[in-house]
This record gives C-alpha cells, structure tokens and sequence, in this order.
C-alpha cells in the first residue's frame, strides 16, 4: 500500500517538470511568458465510465479498472435472513483514475475502502455504487477495494438472491444475479477469479463455484466454509447456495472431481446426476478437455422456470431431465470457456447449448439420426414462430427465445453445409482460441468462413440475421437434401406446444 502511493507521487511528480524549467528560465533572466499547458503532459485523472455500453444493457460493467479477484465474504442467518458481507475486490486501473463504480444492487453498504484508506461512496440508478477514492489510481495501479454491507436479503426469485422452500437461499439469475449479493464489475467483458467464505449456523451447508477448500468452527454454533475457483469466470456465473444439502461425490477418469449438492426434497434427482461422468465424457469428445477444475451440480426445490449454467455447478430446477443437465453442461465450453462479448451474441451460449443436448447427445449416446431430429424440428417451425425473430441480435428481452428452437437447427445445417470434416474441427479449435475470454458471433462467422473454401455469406445471414425462413439451399444441404422437403404440419395449439427438441434452460417448452 505504502509502495502504490509513492508510485502515484512519482507519477504526479512529471506535472511539475515545466515549473522546475520556468524557475530556472526566469534564474537566467529570460522573458516570460504565461506558461501554457505542455504538450504531452499528463491529463488529471477522470471518473471511470459507469457503464460499458452494452446495447442491451449499457450501464453493466464499469470503466477505467480491470477486475482480478473478488473475495466475498457473507456471514448469512437463513432464519432471519440477515446478510452480512465484506467484499475484496483485487482490480487494476486502466487509466488515471480519479472515481469508479462497481455494480451491486445488494444490502445498505457501511463502509467503503480502497488500498486500506477509506474512500467516499454513493448509490445511484439500478445497481450502481460509486467510490470516489482519498487518492488517485495511476494508470496500471493494482488496488484493492473492500465494501462492507449489511441488511436483509430480499427474495429476487430467480433474478439473483432466492429464498428456498426449506428457507435456505442460493443466488441465479441471467443476465443479473451477483449484484443482489456482492458488488463487482458486473460484464461478461471482465473475467476473474473467485472466492466465496460464508459463515452459516452449525447444521447449514454451503457451495459454491470450483472446489470447497475448508470448514472450519466460526464460534457461537456456526462455521465458515471456503470455496475457491481457479478459472476466470463473470458474475452471472457465480452462484452460492445455503441449505441443508445432501451431497455426491463422484470423479471423471482424469480425477476431475464432480461435487454435486441436493437441497431438501431434491434427493430424487441423484440418480440422474450420476449420468453426469458420461455426458461429460461425450461433450468433452465433441468440444475438447473439459474447461475448468472440477463439476457437479446444485439441484434446488424452489420452482424456477429457469436452469442455469453456473460455473463448474449448474443450477437445476425440479423438472430437470437428462436434457437439461446435457444443455448446461454444453454451456461450460459455451458460454463458460467462452463468453459473448454483448447480450445480442446470446446464440453463442444458447445455440450451441441446445445442439449439444438435442443433437449430439442423441446422436453419439443414443445412437439416433440427426437428420431425423431435424426434420421433425423443420415441421413444427413455421408454427412455433421461429423465424421471425433474429438468432444474432435478437432484441432486448428476446435473449432467450429462438436461440432453443431455430438455434440449433441453425447449426445442424451449418453442419451439413460446410461438412463434418469443417464443422468439427472449426468448433474446437473455435473454443481452444476464445477460451477464458469472449467471443462474438461475428467472431464465429468469420471464424469458421476461414476454414472453408465455401462462400458462407448468404448462409449466416439467412440463418443469423434472417426474419424469414432460410431459403431451401440453406435450409437442406447436404445430406439433409435427400429427405422429403415439404412436411405435413400440423396444427399447434400454442406456440411451443410440440416443439420436438428440448426446452433449452426454460420450463414449459414442450
Ligand atoms: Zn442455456
């Protein structure tokens, strides 16, 4: 801390120089003039933005830092609901930094500090808190931040903090969660790593994203456990749970440990979660080595009409099924190895989540024709409203839409279009090159038109940024081509009644 400020005096100390010179020209008797500001001197330092412009949402994230770490410490009370948090944020200024906001929608803060001084703060608009430091951050200076909360945790039911049936809590939420319990820099833009220490009464479990690293007695009937991940991850993907866990233990044929979590009346669902060892096993063959340190799962009670990807521990409502578990496991290579870079490039986690779970986990663990699926999918298509809306860019509030109907049919057709021997290596070697970073559609246009002789423009854009149903050349290619092409369609009820494929991460697709 010592060693910063005098580096930021040395910094500052470069303003002064021209008045050392003027000194010594007015000791030689020159003429002087007003002194104007010096090229090239250094400007004063500004606030960070509060926003990274996102179109979708353009005030998460926040500029002028870089996010390392973020320990979050919480001492939790499920009875009263009382929640308790000091939060270390490690970050690095990327630019001379006089202020900056971090992204927490949480309990009444207290206190506020940065390198150990305490720093100024205010709440402003949905979810921002701005610290206006003692001293300014110079360019590239690590720092630390610590802001300490404390209040009732309000019940957000599927958008970040959410109260169990068995009064227990665990945080989801896409694309907002983490900001109801700790602040950070809440971007799929800025990946960091991640500690979770809470402090729960005796009898109470707790997980967390990576590995648990301790447990241990925290005085008057309660105990602190540790979870750290080792792997970059971003806020959506962060999670907690506080409950009254039954745990499983299994480990994949390379040691990677699988720590999966089973809330009151979830037990059930263990056998299912057994399954798990194989369907990594069979994604790993498609997409490469497993991403991160270890896995599992953390299957709740609370109804939520939603599945979450969660890092290393997706999060599984009570309708879960086998193609759930295969979608979110799909999603650590997709959306977890390699996140979008903005909300509009979603069919980057969903499109490639939903083939994996409605098409290559039939195909290669049960043995079925994809082109088959396909087909049955194309006939029910036109009725459930699939083409209307964009894969890439589909608005706000459309994020999780077509990406689990028209999303994987675009890519089984992407598939037979540019060939297997095209289409496999270009997804690996896709993800091998964004992996623990971001990735844009654009990106993945750009990236598989580089592996192929093919023109693909007419094909991404029909099936990308189409509001229409793709043209027959895109829509049966290759093999596809030998099958009937026009399809008895049914009459659909609902929009999503009898959709064949699965419900992606949302409850009642079929
Ligand atoms: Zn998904």
């Amino acid at each position: 801390m010592g060693m910063q400020r005098s580096s930021a005096r040395r910094r500052w100390r470069a303003v002064t120089a021209p008045a050392v010179f003027l000194v010594l020209a007015l000791a030689a008797g020159a003429p002087v003039a007003a002194a104007p500001a010096p090229p090239g001197a250094p400007a004063p330092p500004t606030p960070g933005s509060d926003g990274l412009g996102d179109p979708y949402y353009p005030k998460d994230g926040n500029g002028g830092y870089d996010a390392l770490h973020y320990d979050v410490a919480i001492d939790y009370d499920p009875p009263s609901r009382r929640l308790t948090g000091k939060t270390t944020i490690t970050a690095k200024a990327t630019q001379d930094l006089s202020a900056f906001n971090l992204d927490f929608a949480g309990p009444p803060v207290k206190a506020v500090t940065v390198n150990g001084v305490t720093a100024r703060f205010a709440r402003q608009g949905e979810h921002e808190l701005v610290v206006t430091p003692a001293a300014a951050l110079p360019l590239n200076q690590q720092f630390t931040v610590v802001v300490d909360y404390q209040g009732t945790a309000q019940n957000t039911q599927g958008n970040g903090w959410t109260i169990s049936p068995s009064g227990g809590a665990f945080a989801a939420g896409e694309p907002h969660s983490a900001t109801t319990w700790y602040p950070l820099n809440d971007t799929p833009l800025d990946k960091v790593t991640f500690t979770v220490r809470a402090t729960v009464p005796t009898g109470w479990g707790v997980v967390s994203n990576g590995i648990q690293t301790s447990d241990t007695p925290a005085g008057s009937g309660k105990h602190t456990v540790v979870w750290e991940h080792k792997n970059p991850i971003i806020g959506y993907l962060t999670t907690i749970g506080i409950d009254k866990f039954k745990p499983l233990t299994q480990r994949r044929s390379d040691g990677t440990p699988l720590l999966s979590y089973f809330a009151p009346g979830a037990e059930n669902k263990q056998s299912l979660e057994r399954r798990l060892p194989q369907v990594l096993d069979v994604v790993e063959q498609v997409y490469g080595k497993y991403p991160f340190e270890s896995g599992g799962g953390l299957y709740v009670s609370t109804n939520l009409n939603f599945a979450l990807e969660t890092q290393t521990r997706p999060i599984y409502a009570p309708w879960v099924d086998l193609n759930t578990v295969v979608h979110e496991q799909g999603h650590q290579w997709w959306g977890n190895a390699v996140s979008i870079k903005q909300w509009k490039d979603i069919c980057i986690n969903e499109c490639f989540a939903s083939y994996t779970a409605d098409f290559l986990w039939p195909e290669k663990a049960g043995n079925q024709n994809p082109d088959q699926i396909y087909r049955n999918a194309l006939a029910a298509a036109d009725r459930a409203n699939v083409w209307r809306t964009p894969l890439y860019d589909p608005g706000r509030g459309n994020e999780f839409t077509v990406v689990y109907t028209r999303g994987p049919l675009f890519l089984h057709a992407l598939r037979r279009y540019v060939g297997d021997n095209v289409f496999y290596p270009a997804l690996k070697d896709f993800l091998a090159k964004y992996k623990y970073a971001n990735a844009s559609i654009p990106d993945f246009r750009e990236f598989v038109q580089s592996r192929t002789t093919k023109n693909l423009t007419g094909f991404f854009n029909a099936w990308l940024n189409g509001r229409q149903r793709p043209a027959d050349e895109y829509l049966f290619p290759g093999s596809l081509s030998a099958g009937p092409r026009s399809m008895q369609e049914e009459q659909l009820p609902g929009e999503w009644a009898n959709w064949p494929l699965g419900q992606g991460d949302r409850k009642g697709r079929r």
